[in-house]
């Protein structure tokens, strides 16, 4: 059969547009389609934005810790609407940036909402393509759970481009989206209360990150509550008037819950296709990112698995492979993806939690921690401290894992991977000359064991 394209894609996010390129880098004719920006959550409402915010919201930190190194820094009134449209500017610059990448990646770009039609015809707007291989990567969106007053609330979506800069804010939420707000919403000068309700947040990082974190995060001036929960909101004039479950009250003009977000599966027309869901409505894809239609893919969030732009990437990557050269069969390493918060301060990690190995290895670890205070804050005085983690496997030396609490903790795990990746033994971080004087250089240095299990 004669088809249109060899390879469509719905949505040119971090995964689409990645897998887009290189298809077409290797030959194939190749469209995709985007309903709302391109580049994605990452670039519009995600990563990208976050960390321009984050930037912004550590300056109030800096001014104060300016003094005890001879600056007399009168920071001036924080000015909300620069910060977010200087952020929205580089946005719209980076939306032209995809733009032209896909152009001259000789890839047609479709705008507006695609759906399946049948397992090799697309639909967007009111043309009809067919392709012989469909690759879904439609991302996620915000979930916010149902209850009395949920249209008071807002979303990480929304958070980006806020008319007004609040006084009193609510993060309800203990997953890293939840974490970063409130620290940026502290940093940037809003009176902050975070939520959760469990008993510690970071499910699924390392236990004693999470617990370091526990205690660093009130120092930033955030009141964290934890096994506090929302039963219903109600306005009063402007203000939002949250009644919890413990029957206590809070008020607050911004609240923002980060509980989770949901695949973005619905009117794409994937059941007509044939395509099976999950239980969340993300697509099941087998180990080689294929769904249940032998020429329909997935890749990214809408699968629900990892939700993280390098992830969607690579796997974008692996399917080009796959689909357009000999070097099929290609797939991630899910095992060692390092990966950071952007808290104040902020974590990095790379590798499984200790709990993850003491399930897979237990009795044959040893375990390296580290605490102290970061250099700067000698002089600053600021109560700020570093922790660092190593676990190795005792019988062979090798480093499995590296989970870290710090200033710029994500740009030292990043080279950290890269040893961890490579198999590399505690011996050989031993064997390496240190970097002085730097944080980083505690991982190079750690000698003797806090404890084995
Ligand atoms: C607040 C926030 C902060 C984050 N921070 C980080 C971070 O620091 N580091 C990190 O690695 N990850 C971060 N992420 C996660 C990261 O953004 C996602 O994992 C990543 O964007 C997933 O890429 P994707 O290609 O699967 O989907 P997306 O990037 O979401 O792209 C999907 C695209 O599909 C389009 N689309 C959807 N339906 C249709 C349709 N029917 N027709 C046409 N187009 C459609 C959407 O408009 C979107 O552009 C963050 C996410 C959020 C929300």
């Amino acid at each position: 059969m004669d088809y249109d394209y060899d390879l469509y894609v719905l949505g040119a996010g971090s995964g689409g547009v990645r897998a887009s390129r290189i298809a077409a880098g290797y030959g194939a004719r190749v469209a995709v389609a985007e309903s709302t920006y391109l580049g994605g959550t990452c670039v519009n409402v995600g990563c990208v934005p976050k960390k321009l915010f984050v930037y912004g919201s550590h300056f109030h930190e800096d001014f104060e810790d300016a003094k005890a190194y001879g600056w007399d820094v009168t920071a001036k009134e924080f000015d909300w609407p620069r910060l977010r449209d200087n952020k929205t500017a580089e946005i719209e610059r980076l939306n032209g940036i995809y733009r032209n990448m896909l152009a001259g990646a000789n890839v047609d770009l479709h705008e507006g909402h695609a759906q399946l039609i049948d397992s090799h015809t697309v639909q967007v707007n009111d043309e009809m393509f067919t392709a012989k291989y469909i690759l879904v990567a439609t991302g996620g969106w915000p979930t916010v759970p149902e209850f009395p007053g949920r249209e008071h609330v807002i979303t990480s979506n929304e958070a980006f481009f806020l008319p007004r800069f609040p006084e009193k804010v609510v993060v309800v939420g203990g997953g890293y989206i939840a974490i970063e707000f409130a620290g940026i919403f502290a940093g940037l000068g809003a009176q902050t209360t975070q939520l959760y309700r469990g008993p510690l947040f970071l499910r699924g990082f390392d236990e004693s990150v999470r617990e370091f974190v526990k205690e660093e995060i009130p120092k930033k001036g955030i009141d964290l509550q934890f096994n506090r929960n929302v039963e219903r909101i109600e306005l009063d004039g402007d203000t939002r008037v949250l009644h919890l479950t413990d029957g206590s009250t809070l008020t607050a003009d911004l609240v923002l819950y980060a509980t989770g977000r949901h695949p973005n599966t619905s009117e794409l027309g994937l059941e007509t296709a044939g395509v099976a869901l999950g239980a969340n409505g993300e697509v099941l894809i087998d180990d080689f990112y294929k769904t249940n239609v032998d020429n329909i893919y997935a890749i990214g969030d809408v699968t629900d698995r990892v939700q993280l732009t390098p992830v969607a990437i690579e796997e974008g990557m692996c399917i080009a492979n796959n689909l357009f050269t000999d070097r099929a069969n290609k797939k991630l390493n899910y095992d060692t993806i390092p990966t950071a918060v952007f808290c104040q301060p902020n974590i990095g990690t790379v590798g499984p939690t200790e709990a993850a190995a003491v399930v897979l290895y237990g009795g044959d670890l040893d375990i390296y921690e580290s605490s102290f205070k970061p250099m700067k804050h000698t002089l600053s005085g600021r109560d700020e401290r570093t922790f660092m983690k190593m676990i190795v496997r005792r019988s062979d030396d090798v480093v499995l894992a590296v989970h870290m609490v710090g200033p710029d903790a994500g740009e030292i795990v990043q080279g950290i991977a890269v040893a961890i990746v490579a198999g590399a033994t505690k011996a050989q971080f031993d064997a390496t000359v240190g970097i002085h004087p730097t944080a980083a250089e505690e991982l190079v240095t750690l000698r003797e064991k806090t404890r084995e299990a």
